[in-house]
């Protein structure tokens, strides 16, 4: 393994570094971070950020050429992350669905005509996506699926209830998971939808998390119509397509990227809160500093695990079960530093910067729980890394 960049890769680095500190919009780029806005808002500068980027040649470049991305390797993405966030360019999730899941299926499943329509306008961020697959009783067991979609014709009827789909009132198109014949085995008879967001039957309901902000949706659907040829793969055979989907969400390969700039910044805060002479607290932030770098590590690792090979192996369980319980202790530690100011909630009078290390801290819960649970997560490397027998 080799953790150094060659003359290439360095150049790859420069440029990537260059034109974002020449693009990046007002205010990004330094420490002091932008105040939060509300969901909408956020969406908005979200899709014109996308639509920069989209112009500069960055959006979806880990896309083949073919289909209008640079068809980076997994090398350049670790690269392009970390230099993103070195930068304090601004967090991408809110546009993420698109580019990060949906391009991706539709490019290795989706038909010419789909690729056609779809494509070029989650690249400029024209359309955006959601994700329809968690049901409440189909999250870590997605194959439970309940909602149906009953063909008739040449057009898919579907009823059902998605639950914890973000982004939901913004999105103009969702992928769906849907049951299409219920005596199957639950892995066979799911099929998998385009659905427009905008189709009659649709109804959205915002739910509040524990942060104080909804993101997240309830979404029903009383027997909205979809066009056959909005079908992705074959007909009952969509739980290889949301494998496919679940693979691009669990794969990302440089998740430490922001955890790095965020442990920097925790350090900035003791200093400023003058908690250096404190001798726990400097034991807690270098412990925390060491998996930062652990973290770093491990993103290396895995990523040059996948250029080797070609395939994420299950490996990749490793990367996110840690990341995402190193971001719970990381906002942990930040609201420890802060000590009785850690009650004031984000915007009270008081709140240390603005009281974001609050809302980070309960925001941080929920990466321990998307792209599969850590206890998911540990049942992969129970079973699939060390080859220990099922519980
Ligand atoms: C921030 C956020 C955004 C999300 N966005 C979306 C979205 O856009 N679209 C979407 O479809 N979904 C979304 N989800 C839902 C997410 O995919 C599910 O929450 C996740 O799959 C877990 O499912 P569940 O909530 O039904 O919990 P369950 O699967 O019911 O799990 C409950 C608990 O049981 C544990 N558990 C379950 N099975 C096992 C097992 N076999 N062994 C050991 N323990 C187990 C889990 O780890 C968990 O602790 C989002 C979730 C979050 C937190």
């Amino acid at each position: 393994m080799e953790y150094r960049l060659n003359q290439t890769e360095e150049r790859f680095r420069r440029e990537v570094h260059d034109w974002l500190v020449a693009n990046l919009p007002e205010g990004w780029g330094s420490e002091a971070r932008k105040a939060e806005g509300d969901p909408a808002g956020k969406v908005r500068f979200a899709r014109w950020w996308q639509r920069r980027l989209f112009d500069g040649g960055w959006a979806g470049f880990s896309w083949p050429r073919e289909y209008g991305g640079r068809g980076a390797t997994p090398l350049e993405q670790l690269i392009f992350a970390e230099e993103y966030t070195r930068v304090g360019a601004p967090p991408m999730i809110d546009i993420g669905v698109g580019p990060g899941l949906v391009g991706p299926t539709l490019i290795h499943h989706g038909t010419a005509a789909q690729k056609a329509r779809f494509l070029r306008k989650i690249l400029t961020g024209e359309e955006m996506w959601c994700q329809g697959f968690s049901e409440p009783n189909a999250g870590s067991d997605l194959a439970n699926c309940r909602t149906r979609a009953e063909l008739r014709g040449d057009t898919f009827h579907v009823t059902g209830q998605k639950i914890w789909t973000s982004y939901a009132r913004f999105a103009d198109w969702c992928i769906l998971v849907a049951r299409t014949d219920v005596q199957a085995p639950k892995h066979k008879g799911l099929t998998f939808l385009l659905v427009d967001m905008t189709s009659p039957g649709i109804v959205i309901r915002p739910l509040v998390e524990m942060t104080g902000v909804a993101w997240f949706n309830e979404v029903f659907f009383d027997d909205v119509r979809v066009p056959h040829d909005l079908m992705v793969g074959q007909l009952h055979e969509g739980w290889t397509i949301a494998i496919t989907t679940l693979a691009h969400e669990r794969g990302g390969s440089a998740p430490h990227a922001r955890l790095v700039g965020e442990m920097r910044e925790v350090l900035d805060l003791a200093r400023r809160l003058g908690r250096g002479g404190d001798g726990n607290a400097r034991q807690r932030l270098a412990q925390t500093w060491l998996e930062t770098e652990i973290c770093r590590l491990l993103a290396w690792q895995f990523v040059s695990d996948l250029t080797r090979t070609g395939a994420p192996g299950p490996q990749g369980s490793y990367l996110k079960l840690f990341w995402s319980e190193l971001d719970m202790r990381l906002k942990e530690l930040a609201i420890e530093l802060e000590g009785p100011y850690a009650m004031l909630e984000r915007g009270a009078p008081g709140a240390i910067d603005g009281g974001r290390w609050q809302y980070e801290y309960l925001w941080s819960r929920a990466a321990s729980i998307y792209a599969g649970t850590s206890e998911i997560q540990r049942n992969i490397i129970a079973q699939r890394v060390l080859g220990l027998p099922r519980g």
